[in-house]
C-alpha cells in the first residue's frame, strides 16, 4: 500500500498503531531495508505466498491489538514446507486468542526468513523539548537488561551516526568479537541517517521501532517494524 492509503486506513479505523506490514511498506519507500512481508487472510493464501517467496519463511500475527507478537505466541520461525505453514497458521491464531480473546485479527504475515546477523535496534521517540530523537543499540538481552543505547537529535549527519554507533558499550561486538563476523558499520551509519531523514520528512509519525535489524558483514535487514502515528486532534 502507498503512504496516503495506509494513513487514511489507520485514521478511518481510529488507530495510531500501524501493523508490521504497513510499517514495513512505509519504510521500503524510504529505501530502508525490510524483509519481504505479505499479508495472508486464509491458510491457502499463506501457503501460496510462502511457496512464491521460497522456504524457509516466518509467520506472525497481524493485529492492531497485539504489540509484542512473540509474547502472545504470535511468531513462528523457520517454517520449511506447506504442511508447516498450515500448522503454524492454526497455532498462531489459537495462541493469540488465548492471550487476547478480544483481539481484532487482520490476518497472518508471511515473510522471508532472514539469515541470522548481529541484532541491532534503531528507534525514534519524540521529546517535548528536542522533538524526534533517534536511539541506537544492540538488540535482544543487551538492550533490555543493560540499556546499552545511544541517542541523537534529528536531523542527523553521517558523522553523528558514526559517533552514536561508537558510543555503545557493545561496540566491540559490531567490530567482530572473537572471530565473529563484524557488522558493516558504514552501512549502519547510512541506515541511521535514512531513518532520521524518514522521521524528519514524516512528522505524522510519533514513534518508530526497528527491532531487530540483523547486521551483516555486508549490509543489514530489518525483520520487525512498528510505527505509531500522532493522534489526530
Ligand atoms: P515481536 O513483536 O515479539 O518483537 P518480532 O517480529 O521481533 O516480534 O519477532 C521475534 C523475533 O523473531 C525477532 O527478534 C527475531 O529474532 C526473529 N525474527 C522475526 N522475524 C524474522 C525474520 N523474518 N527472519 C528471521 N528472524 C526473524
Ligand atoms: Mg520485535
Amino acid at each position: 500500500m502507498m503512504k496516503a492509503e495506509i494513513l487514511e486506513k489507520a485514521r478511518k479505523e481510529k488507530r495510531t498503531l500501524l501493523t508490521e506490514i504497513e510499517s514495513k511498506d512505509l519504510l521500503k519507500v524510504a529505501k530502508i531495508p525490510v524483509i519481504e512481508t505479505k499479508l495472508a487472510t486464509t491458510k491457502t493464501e499463506a501457503m501460496e505466498l510462502a511457496r512464491k517467496m521460497g522456504f524457509p519463511v516466518v509467520m506472525k500475527i497481524v493485529s492492531p491489538d497485539v504489540v509484542h507478537k512473540s509474547d502472545a505466541g504470535g511468531v513462528k520461525l523457520g517454517i520449511q514446507n506447506g504442511t508447516q505453514v498450515g500448522k503454524a497458521y492454526t497455532e498462531i491464531l489459537t495462541n493469540v486468542k488465548k492471550h487476547y480473546p478480544k483481539a481484532k485479527i487482520v490476518g497472518i504475515s508471511v515473510q522471508k526468513m532472514a539469515r541470522q546477523g548481529i541484532e541491532v535496534i534503531i528507534g525514534m521517540t519524540k521529546d517535548a523539548q528536542f522533538g524526534p530523537v533517534i536511539m541506537f543499540g544492540l538488540g535482544g538481552i543487551l538492550v533490555e537488561v543493560l540499556k546499552d543505547v545511544s541517542f541523537r537529535i534529528v536531523p542527523m549527519t553521517k558523522r553523528d551516526a558514526s559517533e552514536m554507533i561508537g558510543e555503545i558499550k557493545g561496540f566491540p561486538i559490531l567490530k567482530g568479537y572473537r572471530g565473529q563476523d563484524p557488522a558493516d558499520i558504514p552501512y549502519l551509519e547510512d541506515l541511521i541517517v535514512k531513518v532520521s531523514d524518514f522521521v524528519d520528512k514524516n512528522p505524522e509519525i510519533k514513534e518508530l521501532d526497528l527491532n531487530p535489524i540483523f547486521a551483516y558483514k555486508d549490509g543489514a535487514m530489518a525483520v520487525d517494524a512498528r510505527i505509531i502515528l500522532e493522534p489526530v486532534s
